[in-house]
This record gives C-alpha cells, structure tokens and sequence, in this order.
C-alpha cells in the first residue's frame, strides 16, 4: 500500500478536545445546546442521532433528542420547528433524514432559522454557499472533507475534482465548495455516462454515491487524493464507495472507512452548533428576564 491514510479519527477527536476545552471555559453562560429532531422509527437514524448526542455530551454540549411518531403531520412538525427557533436556549437544530414519505423535507428543512440550521441544509445557508458567502453554514459532511484536505496541506486550486454523487447533502455541496477552493469540478451521477474515464481525469476524488466498494484501482489516476464518503454494509461489515484494498495502492492519500470522513462529520456538525452558539450569544434576547439568560446577556 502506497496511499497516505487521511486519518479522520484522529483529526476529529483533536478537534473535539478543542471544542471541550472552549465550552468548559465558558463561563457565567449555559453551554451550547443542539435540537435534533428524530421523525419515525429509522434504525439507522436512531444510530447516527444516538451517536450525535453522546458525542456532543463528551464535551459538554447540551443535545436535546425529541422523538417523534412517523404519523406526524407536516404541519405539526413545522410548529415543532418554530418553538425550537423561538427558543433562545438552542443554538442549532437538525432534522435526522430521511422523513417519512409523506413530509416534504424542503418544507421542513426551509422552516428552520438561518443562524440554527447546523447541518446547512437550509437552502438559504446551501444559497450562500453557492455564493461564495463566508457567512454561510457549511454541511458537515462537505466541510468535514474539507478540513481533512486543508490538515495535509494537499493543494486543491486548479486542481480536477471529481465528484461521484448529487445530493443534496453531500455530493452538491461538496462539488460547490471544491469549486470556491478553486478546483475545476465534475459532478458525476446515477445517469453519467463514461464515469470511469471522467474519474480516470481526477486530482481529487470524492465517491459519495452508496455503492459499496464502485471505485476501482484502473479508475484512478496514479497520485489522485480519494475520499470515500460512502458507508455501506457487505457481508456484515462496513466499507466505502471505493475498494480501499486496491486503490489505497495507487493514490497518493485516501480515506478509510469507517475512521475516514463519518467522525468529521460529526465533529463539524458539533463546531457549528458550537459557532452558531457565539454568533447567538452576541445578540441579546431584550424579552427574556430568566436566570440563564441574564447571565449570557
Ligand atoms: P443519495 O442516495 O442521496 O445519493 C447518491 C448519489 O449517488 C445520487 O446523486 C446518485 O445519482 C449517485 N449514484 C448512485 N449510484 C451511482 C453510480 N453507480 N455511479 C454514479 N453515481 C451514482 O446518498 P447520499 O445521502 O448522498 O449518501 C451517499 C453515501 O454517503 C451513502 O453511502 C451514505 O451512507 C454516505 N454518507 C456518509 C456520510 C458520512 O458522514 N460519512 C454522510 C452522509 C452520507
């Protein structure tokens, strides 16, 4: 094996440490809280929002999970999500995906305040991206890539990045914000034609499609940076959308999976909530006369 590991354990738990240190030296204020609001039954949502809470409560984040029935109504939802924005004790709110089918997420995900909206999804926060706005909230997958690439120094302007996937989670936004690093940048989706020549061009690659171990060895360019967004289940065990066992052999860096962008994911979405919470304690709440917030005004 050639690849440098990108090691996103490592860089998350640093960063976690980092976020620790600053809540704990808060003082005379509440700690930064985190809404996530969990819709049905999902065993894999059930995972990742148990996995959030326990990592923001590691370094003193206040997570509040509220547990809703898959019967609940858009409208309903909705008048869950504009408590949680009018209550100035919570500084970030998301909403586990997927919904039950008969919700819309773009209604939901629209519904939530700006300044709360930590996993960036809110297309006014997804708008300014595009915009190249600095103030904009950057979806923690995305930026979670990001940060990995910065901390190895890997160069990214003018360089090709391929894209593997359209979401609106991960692979639009992660297109959109190579393209504010300056990379020239190729979406690829489920109807891309010739997908393996257009990988074959790339300086980066980012596979962000659920399709266990697609990207093979003779796709890659040799000294092409790979990051495997993908977390999927074969024969029991977790792998990424690229084959780590043969393409770790030609590629200059990779991400593992799992240890690789799903622990970056997590730290981003707590430093949001974290910056989210700053940028909220700058503003006064001339309504509210509690204990707490005398203390933070
Ligand atoms: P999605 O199903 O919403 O989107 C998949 C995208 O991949 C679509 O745009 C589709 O067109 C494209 N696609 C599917 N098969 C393809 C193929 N054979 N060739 C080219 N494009 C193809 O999925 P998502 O929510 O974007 O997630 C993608 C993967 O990333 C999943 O495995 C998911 O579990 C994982 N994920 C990981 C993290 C993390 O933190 N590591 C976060 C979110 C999602």
């Amino acid at each position: 094996m050639s690849a440098i590991i990108l090691d996103g354990k490592k860089l998350a738990s640093q960063i976690r440490e980092d976020l620790s240190s600053k809540i704990s030296a808060l003082q005379g204020t509440l700690p930064p809280a985190l809404a996530v609001v969990l819709v049905g039954d999902n065993e894999a949502s059930k995972i990742y929002v148990r996995n959030k809470k326990k990592a923001a409560s590691e370094i003193g984040m206040i997570c509040e999970v509220l547990e809703l029935s898959s019967g609940i109504g858009e409208n309903a939802l909705l008048e869950v999500i504009n408590e949680l924005n009018s209550n100035h004790h919570i500084h970030g709110i998301i909403v586990q995906l997927p919904l039950p089918p008969h919700i819309n997420p773009l209604h939901i995900l629209s519904a939530i305040s700006p300044q709360k909206d930590v996993d960036g999804f809110n297309p006014y926060n997804a708008g300014l991206l595009s915009c190249r706005e600095d103030s904009a909230i950057i979806s923690a997958t995305p930026k979670g890539i990001l940060r990995l690439l910065q901390h190895s120094d890997i160069e990214l302007s003018g360089k090709h990045a391929v894209i593997i996937g359209r979401s609106n989670i991960v692979g639009r936004p992660a297109a959109i914000l190579m393209l504010n690093q300056d990379c020239t940048v190729t979406i690829t989706h489920s109807k891309t034609q010739n997908l393996q020549a257009l990988i074959k061009q790339a300086d980066i690659v980012i596979a962000a499609c659920g399709s266990p171990k697609l990207v093979k060895k003779d796709w890659i360019k040799p000294g092409a940076v790979v990051i495997d967004v993908g977390i999927n289940r074969l024969e029991g065990k977790l792998c990424g959308d690229v084959d780590f066992e043969e393409v770790s052999q030609i590629a200059s860096y990779i991400t593992p999976v799992p240890g690789g962008v799903g622990p970056m994911t997590v730290a981003m979405l707590l430093e949001n909530t974290f910056e989210a919470f700053q940028k909220q304690a700058q503003t006064p709440h001339p309504q509210c006369h509690c204990h707490h917030c005398n203390h933070s005004l």
